[in-house]
Parts: structure tokens; sequence; C-alpha cells
């Protein structure tokens, strides 16, 4: 019956784990309660989104502290060895991210960065999204700008994202 390989059935997992972490898992449960159904992984969207909501022309992504380089404390420590690759790969990780807030915006796309440390306080997760996903969006998001969410113009981008 199973017919992969050791080594295929190794990457199937690995992918699968990669796409269900546990703090993209929190984020959905919390969408999904909130009663906002959503399309997952869109490949046609720049960034492959983690949670796409088309009817409201919303976006979030569940960030990694680690790969997207936080500034939190989770983010703070960088692998002891090959110190300058690691510093090119995560600047490399951080330019990137910025290319496609920019591009979805430009799209007309409101963007949320949800952060892996920020699973981690259900209530202020909750709250986030709340506000990111209430139909009078644009005034309410005023707020959160100044703290993590990422939405709107592109001339509205903050410099120091991912700083
Ligand atoms: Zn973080």
């Amino acid at each position: 019956m199973d017919r992969m390989t050791p080594e295929q059935r190794h990457r199937c997992m690995s992918h699968i784990r990669s796409k269900d972490t546990q703090p993209e898992w929190l984020v959905r449960r919390s969408v999904h309660a909130m009663g906002f159904r959503y399309r997952l992984h869109v490949k046609g969207l720049p960034g492959k989104p983690d949670l796409v909501l088309p009817r409201h022309r919303k976006i979030i992504f569940v960030h990694g502290c680690f790969w997207h380089a936080h500034g939190c404390r989770a983010a703070q420590r960088p692998p002891a060895t090959h110190q300058r690759f690691w510093k090119e790969k995560f600047a490399a990780n951080v330019r990137r991210d910025r290319q496609v807030l920019r591009q979805l915006w430009q799209a007309g796309w409101q963007v949320l960065v949800v952060w892996e440390c920020e699973t981690q306080e259900p209530e202020r997760l909750r709250a986030t999204l709340a506000a990111f996903l209430a139909p009078a969006t644009r005034p309410a998001n005023y707020e959160l700008a100044d703290q993590h969410t990422l939405y709107g113009q592109a001339a509205e981008f903050p410099e120091d994202y991912g700083r």
C-alpha cells in the first residue's frame, strides 16, 4: 500500500509540519472561531500568504520570529557558527518580506503580520485579530499600525520593519 520510500515519507512529513506549525494553527483557530473563513497558503499571491480572506481583501501572515528576524527575544539568538552566512540569510528574508508586503498593498490587500511570539498571548492575539478583521477596519487600524500591524498603502510602510 505505502509505496513511498523512507526519504519521500520524510520529505512529506516535514512538509506537513512546516505548514501546520503551532503558531499558525493558533491564529487559524482564533480567526475561525470569530466566524471568518479563509484560504490557506495561496500560491497565486506574492509570498504565498498563510491565511487569505478574499471577500474582505485581507491577508494574515504568521511569521516565525527566528526566520523572519523579529526584533524580539526569541529572535535574538543568532547561531554561533557561520555568523556571516546567517546574517545574510536573515537580511534576505527581511528584504523578501518587505517586497511581498509592498506587492500585496499595491494590489489592494490589507495585510496583518502576526509574529510567532504574539501567538503565545491568547488574549492579545484575539484582540489584534479582531481589530484587523473588524468591518470598520481603516480607522480602527491606525492605532495598530504603530504596533505590529502592517497594512494599507505602500506609502505607510514603516522603515524599521524587521529590525
Ligand atoms: Zn517575536
